[in-house]
């Protein structure tokens, strides 16, 4: 028996996807720790495993007979969100069923709408749900609980966005052991902060998210928790900070690497962040490096100064070229990451990004290739609805990333491709096996 069951919703293509099983995941982790704290039973799926199984979602509410489900899914995984809010209905109606992550938090007028869809949780749901549930269980319908969305039958009612966690301290460690570590690629995921973001790459949809609410991190103390956690009680070698600009505050991020430097564990460890190349110096990848870090993911996007002033990135080709260097120079493995097409992109403006990334790569820098994907809550997604760009998509499902999808403002689909078929040869990453396609 739990009074509720968090399920993760997967991507259509997991089973043939590597990628689909990559880090376990901690926003469910942390909603199931804040429900456990409040005396809640809770269990837990994550599809991104093995793929839906409408057997094993029937087989788990039999045995289980949760009160609430809670269906956590991002744009690509919304349509397999919506299936599993479906089953769960047909198998009792009685069950009242939660949408909350990224897409139902930008999408919440039109998710509300759903058959399946009991209520959204919108932006930060540790808080949220564990009310929600509370009033559930005591049969009552959560019509003043903030952070929550629902149809009322004369439109959709949205309760306001709720005040935020201020210390995250506060709430407990997120519950992994809902979910089975060692079935993951990259296990060892943690946060050093939570929030929206102060730049405003039109790309990005975390300030829509977040609704621009402001960072706020983790104690030294607290990472330092999690990270024993991981290491001494789970086994995991190597983490990974899931944080979008793990270097945002330098103040916060000096001490906390102060503390991983004089860390002493029963066992070696490892960990990889990523940032941006305008917030490190050569002192404080020095610093990271000291303090266990052995690489670090830049967020670079585009390939010339003109396009990275047009997707509102905020960094420079020397702050690029400098970090780069010093990240090495400081013995990190560097990733340069970088997204194809931007929507101001030409022929001339790709090529200078062939050329940039080949420089990169020789200064010693890894690559890897998102394809731009105009999400929700995005700027880009303006650009698909004014019509300035084209995007090519059957559902939710086709917003990947990993995929051509969008056409530049002069440039269609069809001609973008040989482009993207240079950048790839170009660039070398054709060759490499999770190259996307
Ligand atoms: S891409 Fe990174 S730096 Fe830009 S807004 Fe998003 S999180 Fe912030």
């Amino acid at each position: 028996m739990a009074d509720v069951l968090l399920v993760n919703a997967p991507a259509a293509s997991v089973g043939s996807d590597a990628h689909a099983s990559l880090n376990p995941p901690l926003g469910l982790a942390y909603i199931g720790s804040a429900l456990r704290e409040q005396g809640f039973a809770v269990e837990a799926i994550d599809f991104n495993i093995s793929g839906l199984s409408e057997q094993r979602l029937r087989a788990t509410l039999s045995r289980t007979e949760p009160a609430v489900v809670g269906i956590s899914a991002h744009t690509e995984t919304y349509p397999r969100g919506l299936d599993i809010a479906a089953i769960v209905t047909e198998f009792d109606p009685e069950t009242t069923v939660v949408m909350g992550g990224a897409h139902p938090s930008v999408t919440y007028e039109s998710t509300a709408t759903e058959p399946a869809v009991d209520y959204v949780v919108v932006g930060e749901g540790d808080r949220t749900m564990v009310e929600l549930v509370e009033s559930t269980i005591e049969g009552q319908r959560p019509t003043d609980i903030l952070g929550v969305a629902f149809e009322t039958g004369d439109g959709v009612k949205f309760t306001g966005r709720r005040p935020f966690i201020e210390d995250p301290d506060t709430l407990p460690p997120p519950a992994r052991d809902l979910f089975p570590l060692h079935l993951y690629r990259s296990p060892g995921n943690l946060l050093f902060s939570r929030g929206g973001c102060p730049f405003n790459c039109h790309f990005c949809a975390v300030n829509s998210i977040w609704d621009e609410g402001g960072r706020r991190f983790h104690s030294p103390d607290r990472v330092v928790e999690e990270i024993r956690e991981l290491v001494e009680g789970y086994g995991i070698d190597h983490l990974n900070f899931a944080d979008d600009v793990f270097t945002l505050h330098r103040p916060k991020t000096e001490q906390l690497l102060d503390r991983l430097s004089s860390l002493e564990l029963s066992q070696p460890w490892s960990f990889t962040v990523a940032t941006r190349v305008d917030l490190v110096d050569q002192d404080l990848l020095e610093r990271l490096s000291e303090a266990g870090a052995t690489g670090v993911q830049f967020g670079v996007e585009a390939g010339s100064q003109e396009m990275l002033e047009t997707i509102g990135k905020g960094i420079t080709t020397e702050d690029i070229r400098e970090s780069v260097e010093q990240a090495v120079a400081a013995n990190l493995d560097v990733l340069a990451s970088f997204m194809f097409p931007h929507p101001s992109d030409t022929e001339r403006t790709i090529r200078a990004q062939i050329e940039f990334m080949k420089e990169l790569h020789e200064l010693g820098a890894d690559l890897s290739l998102a394809y731009t994907t105009p999400y929700p809550g995005t700027g880009y997604r303006e650009l698909a609805k004014n019509g300035e760009i084209t995007v090519e998509a059957d559902g939710w499902d086709d917003y990947d990333a990993k995929h051509l999808m969008i056409s530049t403002r002069s440039l269609s689909i069809e001609e973008l491709r040989p482009l993207r078929d240079e950048l790839l040869r170009e660039t070398g990453l054709a060759q490499q096996p999770a190259a996307p396609q």
